[in-house]
């Protein structure tokens, strides 16, 4: 078996998520290969090299991969792909949005988001917003994947034979179909939301956008990234990069902490694996009880205030 593991990247450093979904990888067992497409890449190459079980590195450094445009992604990873068994990726927005792609040039079914490796050709994934688990069994000869991150504990980054090739592609694969125009990326000093150790979230209940900053405070106190409910989002409270849950970031944390938001399915979708999860709710009914390991029934005007004093005497 052959597995060809696509990079997540942004062009700089190596994402973690690449470290999960090698991992994923390695469960399947077989030849590790990883393909890094983008601009100015040598760097996140290097990384690549150096991480647990991979085999060799290829390298598609060209200015059509540089915005991850998924257009000329998928014909790239298509051509390169269809000489493996295997082509994976992470689930992330980038991998949702080349990978179908990648599987519909190869005329194979995808098998998306899993979170578990039963067999080469059989894999577990998470289905109605998690409130069922399917097994399926993939019968195409090249099974194209996306791999929830969270379902796998990375690979170590360096630490392995530290002798993968690499290898440097002169395919170029630009479609013409799309262009990049241009970007606005919300600037933070705060940890990556879906890999962060800690996340504080808020939900309708914080009222506004100002009172995010409340959460915000006390995310720096504890290095945590800061995350919101669906419903925190359509209100305009903060931007949709922070919505966790069924359509925003699936994290799992060691700690999450639900500030004023209900719990619904959909939010539950997104950080249900988290290690501890703890909710500041004045309903006491609220469904974000039923999964929190610590709950504290009070405002959250009263409450979170009081965390960051109490924070600041310990810290
Ligand atoms: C297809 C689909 C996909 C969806 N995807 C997502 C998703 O990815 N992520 C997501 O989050 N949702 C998602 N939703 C929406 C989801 O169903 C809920 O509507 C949403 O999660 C509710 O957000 P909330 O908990 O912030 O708001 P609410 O359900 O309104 O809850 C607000 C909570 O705040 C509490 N509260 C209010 N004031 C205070 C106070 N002063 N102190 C303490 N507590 C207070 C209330 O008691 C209440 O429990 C999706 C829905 C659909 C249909």
């Amino acid at each position: 078996m052959s597995i060809l593991v696509i990079a997540e990247h942004d062009n700089s450093s190596l994402k973690q998520a690449t470290l999960n979904v090698v991992a994923a990888a390695k469960a399947i067992g077989g030849d590790i290969d990883v393909l890094v497409a983008g601009e100015n890449v040598g760097a996140v190459a290097e990384a690549a090299a150096k991480a647990e079980g991979v085999n060799k590195v290829l390298v598609a450094d060209n200015a059509a991969y540089g915005h991850f445009l998924a257009e000329n992604l998928s014909e790239l990873v298509a051509e390169v792909g269809k000489g493996y068994s295997h082509i994976l990726t992470s689930a992330g927005t980038t991998g949702k949005d080349f990978m179908p792609r990648v599987a519909a040039l190869l005329d194979v079914a995808q098998v998306s988001d899993i979170i578990r490796v039963e067999s080469e050709d059989t894999f577990v994934r998470p289905i109605y917003a998690g409130n069922a688990i399917a097994t399926v069994k993939a019968n195409d000869s090249i099974k194209v994947v996306t791999v929830r991150p969270t379902g796998f504990d990375p690979v170590a980054a360096e630490g392995g034979s530290a002798s993968a090739s690499v290898e440097q592609l002169d395919v170029v694969k630009d479609a013409g179909l799309s262009s990049f125009v241009g970007e606005e990326k919300a600037q933070s000093d705060r940890p990556d939301l879906a890999s962060a150790g800690i996340v504080i979230s808020g939900g309708r209940g914080m009222q506004n956008g100002d009172n995010f900053k409340m959460l915000e405070q006390v995310a720096d106190l504890m290095g945590a990234a800061v995350g919101a409910s669906r419903a925190a989002v359509d209100a305009g409270f903060v931007p949709n990069d922070m919505q966790v849950g069924q359509t925003g970031k699936i994290v799992a944390p060691q700690l999450y902490v639900a500030v004023g938001i209900s719990g619904a399915i959909q939010h539950l979708a997104g950080m249900s694996d988290s290690k501890v999860i703890v909710a500041i709710n004045k309903d006491e009914e609220a469904p974000i009880f039923q999964v929190a390991d610590y709950g504290l029934v009070a405002d959250l005007f009263e409450a979170v205030p009081q965390l960051e004093e109490e924070l600041k005497k310990v810290l």
